[in-house]
């Protein structure tokens, strides 16, 4: 990956983009589009297609057809392995191209991007590829005169929606265990970054899966994700995005058919880092990255540091430190270490916390303020507010911008009462080099993840999922699966 790559294939122009249905590239009814805004310089960078709530039933019905005809849903696990595997190489072999034109659509700096976005995307179809015939049905444990088997099935139709700032890693996080059982999938990008997710249908397709089978219909959540949540053919809806909305899904769920409805939500997560912690300065390194790298738009972002008090100035003087030191700005440059806020709404939102965190008596160390206006793009300096009591919207809201909250603690206690004291439950993270507490503190938290020592470290190997208002069912590991699966009792009399 070089600079000049990069700059070459940003350079290029981006066609306006129709849905994905049936395989086909479709316009929206009466031809509706939505103007794609690129923040790192606030141009016009291309056009979607808005879809109606009869583009989506269209797109249901071609992935219900696929479903039915059994051409993906009961053709050989090997051959659908086969698929899986082509389009995980196909992916890497464009994944600079894909991780431009995603960073051009969301502002994810580059040199994370090219990771987690087709990097994690091509780990992801790789592993469930491996996994999907490792999986069967059980014969369960009966009398002699009876016999139980235990199927496991695709469930149908998928519904996946998801949100802007890792699109493809999340997009791929939903299709591939959903593809890898056997069922067919309509997905809904978020309509800030849609166009890798555009491009990945394209890719499946040429890598030999049927038509229909995988089905992307893009435009405004409240319409064609509205759409998607309501209609009667969806058998589960899987939803990577804010509380806010996957509460609308339930209710959605309950107004139509019961379909099953898994959520990952936000968080407020806690990184605590006590005094006995083994390197304060290391701690604090990757704690800047744990909150300030996507510019804080990441659903794990540790955004309430917790500080033992006897380490509290001289730790988030440190943090402080590394947040002046870190370079802000052009997503496309290699040596950026934050690139742009995804939209103007959500730089507005991060601007509102701000004030509310000024309001409510928060101390600013450093940032706090909007940046490079010059270049028209949407930036925002990393930001440490101090002694932010546990009352404060602050340590309450999830800002998802780069934003952190420092409050000091006492105790032990303290510390896991503080780090409980949220609504949410998704990750979080523990600074210590004693092992009993390391270990007392793994259990204590109420979150999904509890990091020791490290902040954001993960792959494909472990479930990630929400506590609490954080959601329900995980993705990644062999347990996202059974999202995508209905268990069937055989009961034969022998
Ligand atoms: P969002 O909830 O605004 O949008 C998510 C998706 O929902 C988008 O595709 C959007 O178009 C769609 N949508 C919007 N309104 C809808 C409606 N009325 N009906 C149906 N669909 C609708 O979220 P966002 O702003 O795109 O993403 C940020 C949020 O996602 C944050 O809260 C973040 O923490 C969360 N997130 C969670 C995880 C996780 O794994 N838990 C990962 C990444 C992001």
């Amino acid at each position: 990956m070089d600079q000049s790559s990069i700059d070459a294939l940003a350079a290029q122009k981006v066609a306006p983009q129709g849905l994905f249905i049936g395989g086909q590239r479709v316009a929206a009814t009466g031809g509706a589009v939505m103007a794609v805004t690129s923040p790192i310089d606030g141009q016009h960078l291309t056009d979607i297609a808005d879809a109606s709530a009869a583009d989506v039933d269209a797109a249901v019905r071609a992935a219900r057809r696929a479903y039915a005809s059994g051409v993906w849903s009961r053709a050989a696990p090997a051959e659908r392995k086969k698929v899986l595997f082509r389009i995980a190489e196909a992916i890497e072999r464009e994944a600079l191209s894909l991780a431009v034109l995603g960073v051009r659509d969301n502002g994810t700096e580059i040199s994370m991007a090219v990771k987690a976005e087709p990097g994690s995307a091509a780990g992801t179809f790789r592993y469930y590829a491996e996994a999907l015939d490792k999986i069967g049905g059980e014969i369960a444990p009966t009398a002699g005169n009876v016999l139980g088997l235990v199927h496991r099935e695709p469930v149908g139709v998928v519904g996946a929606i998801v949100p802007w700032n890792f699109p493809l890693m999340i997009g791929a996080w939903k299709i591939a265990p959903a593809l890898a059982m056997g069922n067919s999938v309509v997905l809904k990008p978020s309509e800030v970054a849609s166009l890798t997710l555009l491009r990945l249908a394209e890719i499946c397709a040429e890598c030999g899966l049927p038509e229909g089978v995988l089905n992307v219909v893009t435009g405004a959540g409240a319409v064609s994700g509205e759409a998607l949540g309501l209609h009667p053919d969806v058998d589960v809806l899987v939803f990577t995005g804010s509380g806010g909305v996957g509460r609308r899904l339930l209710e959605y769920s309950a107004r139509s058919n019961l379909k099953r409805v898994y959520l990952e939500l936000g968080g407020k997560s806690p990184n605590v880092v006590f005094a006995d912690a083994p390197d304060l300065r290391q701690a604090a390194r990757v704690s800047a990255a744990g909150i300030f790298r996507n510019s804080g738009q990441v659903c794990v972002a540790g955004s309430r540091l917790l500080v033992e008090r006897s380490v509290h100035e001289e730790f988030a003087a440190m943090l402080a430190e590394e947040a002046r030191a870190m370079k802000i700005g052009n997503p496309l440059r290699l040596d950026t270490q934050a690139g742009a806020i995804a939209s103007e709404a959500q730089l507005a939102r991060v601007q509102h916390y701000v004030e509310k965190a000024h309001e409510e008596g928060g101390a600013l160390r450093t940032g706090g303020a909007r940046i490079l206006t010059e270049t028209g793009g949407s930036y925002f300096a990393p930001t440490v507010f101090d002694n932010v009591t546990p009352d404060m919207t602050l340590a309450r809201e999830e800002v998802f911008g780069p934003v952190v909250a420092v409050t000091p603690f006492d105790t032990e206690e303290d510390a896991v009462r503080m780090a409980n004291g949220t609504d949410f439950g998704l990750a979080s993270a523990v600074w210590t080099g004693n092992l009993s507490r390391a270990h007392r503190m793994v259990r204590a938290i109420d979150a999904g993840v509890v990091h020791v020592n490290t902040y954001g470290g993960a792959d494909n190997t472990v479930p990630l999922g929400g506590h609490r208002q954080s959601g329900n069912g995980h993705d990644k590991s062999l347990h996202a699966l059974d999202k995508y699966v209905n268990l069937k009792t055989a009961w034969i009399q022998l």
